[in-house]
């Protein structure tokens, strides 16, 4: 059984918006129906979860209606941080594969989404990466220094995970290096297993970004 558990508890704070960043409208439809629509035109049978903080929930269901947006989801309660936003995800399901991805997503494409929940299958999990491009430097106490970008990836998501195995990681409460889920169970003693990401999958995060994903769709 495939699952998809996509976080949106982002506030819209960098997008200059009042509107949280996930329910802006891209091309005719919030961010977050398209991200779903891409999971489910993967596998019209993947079960997807979506985790939204309480006082969203409503203007959620009120754009579902309004958009006639029919693609079955569950509606799950977000936490303080993202970890408990995912554990609360994590709380609805018992096996099989699940992938946990960022609402403000909708760029990833089928071959990314394939090779994580393919790679997940064989491996218990797959993160999505790309390379990094630009130079890279690194904070130090007297300014900076030159780093090799080479040794570096910029890590994506739908990050894929043997359901059961990555709840046992998540028993552990929240730390603060916890960024992602790969960080959460690489803490618990396991290998990330990583595949190739596609490089429009940003995090739609400026209003720059939200101009290049309506190019790209
Ligand atoms: O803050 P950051 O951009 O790293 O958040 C990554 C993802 O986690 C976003 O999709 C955000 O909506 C989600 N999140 C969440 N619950 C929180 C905090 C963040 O679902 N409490």
């Amino acid at each position: 059984m495939k699952h998809a558990i996509i976080v949106a508890g982002g506030s819209g704070k960098r997008m200059q918006s009042a509107t949280p960043k996930q329910f802006l409208n891209l091309n005719g439809m919030p961010i977050l129906m398209h991200t779903i629509k891409v999971f489910w035109q993967y596998d019209s049978t993947i079960n997807i979860v979506l985790v939204l903080p309480t006082e969203h929930i409503t203007t959620w269901n009120s754009l579902v209606d309004k958009h006639q947006f029919n693609i079955k989801h569950k509606v799950v309660a977000g936490g303080k941080e993202r970890f408990h936003s995912v554990l609360n995800g994590l709380n609805t399901l018992a096996e099989g594969i699940v992938g946990i991805h960022d609402g403000v997503r909708p760029l990833v494409n089928n071959a990314t989404l394939t090779a994580c929940y393919q790679g997940a299958e064989k491996h218990g999990s797959a993160v999505p990466v790309t390379e990094v491009v630009e130079s890279l430097r690194q904070k130090t106490a007297d300014g900076s220094k030159a780093v090799d970008r080479s040794e570096y990836y910029n890590v994506q998501t739908p990050q894929c995970f043997n359901v059961q195995k990555l709840k046992a990681c998540f028993d552990v409460g929240f730390q603060a290096t916890f960024t992602d889920d790969a960080s959460v169970w690489e803490h618990a003693g396991n290998k990330v297993h990583l595949v190739m990401g596609n490089v429009e999958n940003i995090k739609i995060t400026t209003p720059s970004d939200l101009l290049f994903a309506e190019a790209i769709l």
